[in-house]
């Protein structure tokens, strides 16, 4: 497989696809520019070699051109970060975006337009009722797959090579994230820097494994993990169930959770993967203590309560002390640790004493070698809230994408690339 460190970009055209899916404010400042800046060593890399750079990206989830979503707004923060004047073209497809392509220098980058400002990208059609007949439904669908070959093509014959470096979309199978692969051959296709960095990350955790391996699986629902909670019992020795699904766990084993977040319909289901884990000797650990609110707010009354004793009108919105022991007791004997969502209600700092502890505890067994990813959903907020993103092994950039991949799943993205 080639790599990007090995590559050569002198001379050459290359086509970038990156994750600028940026927030913006009302007057389309840039909130958070995380994934722009983890771009930066690939482009800076492709740049230095005397390369010149096509930039393909999408931004919000626009359902056709719209100025909200355009990446003109980006390119002034984007020529600050690189140091170098930026092209845009304002569509992807025109005869004006392939001469601006074409006409690029060393050195010198262009930015398309959104992407998914085109069906095609995503290869989906638009504008369809969700009432139109069957029949209308699957030609629009036949001819935008259609349509999304021209599409993909055309974007490839304006560059010599093709770089991915946006993990955040390797789920997803769009023209720009893996289609457009194979219009290229083995040795003109690789992974960015960043992507590259995702890829180990995920490897460590699902192939690589230093034993113990301990999962941390907090958030609020346990339907939203089934595939991964079950695709991790086959693999961890550890399995901590924190955050808002530990009620569905109680009140399966018949505690009294009080009006805490449970999802009636998967007490079943918790149970079996109770099962699951005996079966599977994996040391399945679930919280003992709970802090107790009488209303869902930062400033409601609160006290520590056994978790199955959770009282009428009350509900658990983080774990409590002895949980913090128990579940750290676990992580610092550990050398590999998988941490995705909160111990609990973080955002409320009332109730954020649980996750921080486990984020903490996390920071210690990496401080003694242990090789720790911390990703999806609201994890990231949450190691960022307490400061601890430097001090833990990788803080991954994929929500969707990132667990995706540790429910085994091969990405589209990555396979475009690695096939
Ligand atoms: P997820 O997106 O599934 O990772 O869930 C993250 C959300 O779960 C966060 O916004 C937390 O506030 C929420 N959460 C964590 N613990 C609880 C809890 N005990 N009750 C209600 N929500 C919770």
């Amino acid at each position: 497989m080639q790599t990007i460190d090995k590559y050569n970009f002198a001379g050459k055209r290359t086509f970038v696809r990156v994750d600028f899916n940026v927030p913006l404010d009302e007057n389309f400042s840039i909130t958070d520019d995380n994934r722009m800046r983890a771009a930066l060593p690939t482009l800076k890399k492709i740049l230095n070699d005397g390369g010149s750079i096509i930039i393909g990206s999408h931004l919000g989830r626009p359902k056709g051109p719209t100025d909200k979503f355009s990446l003109k707004h980006i390119l002034p923060h984007l020529s600050d970060l690189l140091g170098v004047d930026i092209q845009f073209a304002n569509d992807c497809m025109s005869e004006g975006a392939a001469m601006k392509a074409a006409a690029l220098q060393p050195g010198e980058v262009l930015v398309l337009e959104n992407l998914r400002f085109y069906a095609e990208e995503e290869g989906k059609p638009r504008g369809l009722a969700d009432d139109a007949p069957e029949d209308e439904k699957a030609a629009a669908k036949k001819a935008v797959k259609e349509s999304q070959k021209e599409f993909t093509k055309r974007l490839a014959s304006y560059a010599d090579c093709y770089v991915n470096d946006a993990f955040g979309t390797a789920h997803r199978a769009h023209a720009s994230t893996a289609l457009i692969a194979a219009h290229f051959d083995h040795d003109s296709k690789m992974f960015g820097y960043l992507m590259e960095k995702e890829v180990k990350a995920v490897d460590k955790v699902l192939n690589n494994i230093q034993r113990p391996f301990t999962a941390i699986m907090g958030g609020s629902k346990v339907s939203s993990k089934i595939d991964i909670i079950e695709n991790l019992l086959t693999k961890v020795d550890n399995l901590i169930i924190a955050g808002g699904m530990t009620y569905t766990f109680t009140k399966a084993m018949g505690g009294e959770i009080g009006l805490s977040i449970c999802e009636t319909d998967k007490l079943d289901l918790a149970l079996d993967l109770m099962k699951k884990a005996k079966e599977n000797n994996v040391n399945l650990v679930l919280a003992t203590d709970t802090k107790i609110a009488d209303s869902f707010s930062n400033d409601a009354n609160s006290k520590f309560v056994p978790v199955n004793q959770i009282p009428d009108g009350w509900e658990g919105l983080d774990i409590g002390p002895e949980s913090e022991k128990l579940f750290g007791d676990v992580i610092k004997q550990s050398k590999t640790i998988l941490w995705n969502g909160p111990a609990g209600v973080f955002e409320f700092n009332n109730f954020s004493h649980g996750s921080q502890a486990v984020g903490e505890a996390i920071v210690e067994a990496t401080a003694n070698g242990a090789f720790s990813l911390v990703g999806g959903g609201d994890s990231v907020a949450c190691v960022n809230k307490f400061g601890l993103a430097d001090k833990v092994s990788y803080v991954s950039t994929g929500g969707g994408a990132l667990l995706e991949a540790i429910e085994g799943k091969k990405l589209p993205g990555i396979a475009a690339i690695e096939n």
